[in-house]
């Protein structure tokens, strides 16, 4: 499974531009493609996705379905919009926005109750990886986030240090985080963190890697397609 995420990233007219680019390039691909847009450009991607096997995701959610709750977009809205993924729990959500385990535990049932696959993302930061906290982080993340969820969840392992840096983890070190996920749970788990279309090749031969969370290099549908052909 390759997963795009733009971030946010593009005006209206570019963001459909690479969109349909990726539709066309990828409708016969043999891994899942799925494009995490940001939610203004989630209706008119719904439309350029249609009859195509390319799933359509979000990149946050609340949790609530409806209510006074300024500048939130709920599950409920995704999915009558033709949203059939959502990325919860992003590093960048946590540090930036305050997210806490709490909240994302509520995001991904919210998710689940209207039939949208939550992709969740867990990684260490670069000093907890230096003082071998990496295991006990990740393990503290998976259990309080997907406390009392029997649901499916894919999960994308994200080392905060890997992402936009140009530093990928190697492979040990993707492998060993991997199988520990696997072992607390029996689900897809994809890498993210500077996959591009140079090192995807060796990075899918990694053997419990079932795909990639992708973020800069999917703002091109060329690069995006290499990477997804190169899986
Ligand atoms: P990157 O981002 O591919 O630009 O490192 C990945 C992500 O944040 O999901």
């Amino acid at each position: 499974m390759i997963v795009a995420n733009w971030k946010m990233h593009f005006d209206y007219k570019k963001a459909l531009e690479v969109g349909c680019a990726i539709k066309s390039k990828l409708s016969d691909a043999k891994a899942e493609i799925a494009v995490c847009a940001p939610f203004v450009y989630l209706k008119d991607l719904s439309e350029c996705f249609k009859n195509s096997n390319i799933k359509l995701g979000a990149q946050n959610l609340y949790f609530e379905d409806e209510g006074a709750y300024t500048g939130e977009v709920s599950a409920m809205m995704l999915k009558s919009v033709g949203c059939q993924i959502v990325i919860v729990g992003h590093s960048e959500r946590r540090q930036l926005f305050g997210e806490d385990d709490n909240m994302i535990n509520k995001k991904i049932k919210s998710a689940i109750k209207h039939n949208i696959t939550p992709i969740l993302c867990v990684g260490e930061s670069l000093s907890q990886r230096q003082n071998n906290e990496t295991f006990t982080i990740i393990e503290n993340q998976l259990a309080k986030d997907l406390l009392d969820i029997k649901e499916t969840v894919i999960i994308a392992y994200e080392p905060i240090w890997a992402i936009g840096s140009g530093k990928v983890a190697n492979s040990e070190q993707i492998f060993e985080v991997h199988e520990f996920i696997k072992k607390f749970i029996d689900t897809k788990v994809l890498y993210g963190g500077s996959v591009n279309a140079q090192n995807a090749g060796e990075l899918s031969k990694i053997q419990n890697v079932d795909g990639f969370l992708v973020g800069g290099a999917s703002l091109d549908a060329q690069k995006f397609y290499e990477i997804a052909l190169n899986f």
